[in-house]
């Protein structure tokens, strides 16, 4: 049993560090519902990346913690357009980007005297009606469109499989892994694939994931559903 978050990290950088891979993969720790507290003891720990899901909660946690001068806010929930400037102003990394109009609005709202928000665009890979994220066809016109915006910087693919049948997710992680590979002739900085969470990662690390999401696995379940 693995009771403490600095126990579950450092389990689940080992199990990382046992799979073979060609990429450098970096462990985003999913704090969201979890209180700051968590987060400073995973810092303690030597984790800097955490993944935040509402923007609420983003804004209190990053002001609360201010005082960690290397803890980096990635954030990954969905975007609603009225919520963009709270993310311009404390996000270094946005995973879920799926239309222009949020990107355009991120762009104006980030401070020019900040480092360029890095940006990930959210891709439907399993074409499901209810799930966000821009259609692998539009990838690519979406990108050439986020790429030329001031303040922000394109840097790869992100996604969130439906959950697949025997809890398989290879198909989906492939056909990211594919479309990395074309956003990637056009663009060629754009390295980064956001892919996988705590009962998928490995698999998504073997389809080419640089960046995991895990939440549970590091702060054990989340006991309330955010309203
Ligand atoms: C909650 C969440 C995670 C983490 O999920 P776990 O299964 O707890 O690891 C990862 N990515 C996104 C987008 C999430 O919303």
């Amino acid at each position: 049993m693995h009771n403490t978050i600095a126990e579950r990290l450092a389990s689940a950088q080992s199990a990382l560090g046992q799979i073979q891979s060609n990429q450098t993969v970096q462990l985003i720790a999913v704090s969201k519902t979890k209180p700051a507290a968590d987060i400073r003891a995973a810092y303690a720990a030597g984790q800097r990346c955490f993944g935040e899901n509402y923007v609420q909660e983003l804004a209190d946690k990053a002001t609360q913690l201010a005082d960690l001068p290397a803890i980096e806010w990635h954030f990954i929930g969905p975007i609603q357009s009225n919520k963009t400037r709270d993310i311009a102003r404390y996000a270094d990394v946005v995973h879920s980007i799926d239309r222009l109009k949020i990107a355009q609005r991120l762009s104006a709202q980030r401070s020019a005297q900040q480092r360029p928000l890095r940006c990930l665009l959210q891709v439907n890979v399993s074409d499901e009606a209810s799930k966000s994220g821009v259609a692998p066809q539009d990838v690519l016109a979406l990108a050439a469109q986020v790429a030329v915006l001031p303040n922000l910087q394109l840097v790869g693919l992100m996604a969130i499989p439906a959950p697949a049948v025997a809890g398989d997710n290879s198909q989906a992680f492939a056909t990211m892994q594919q479309l990395s590979q074309e956003l990637q002739r056009s663009h060629p900085q754009a390295t980064e694939l956001s892919m996988g969470m705590s009962d998928d990662w490995q698999q998504a690390v073997i389809h080419g994931a640089t960046m995991i999401r895990l939440g549970s696995a590091i702060f054990g379940a989340r006991n309330y559903v955010h309203e």
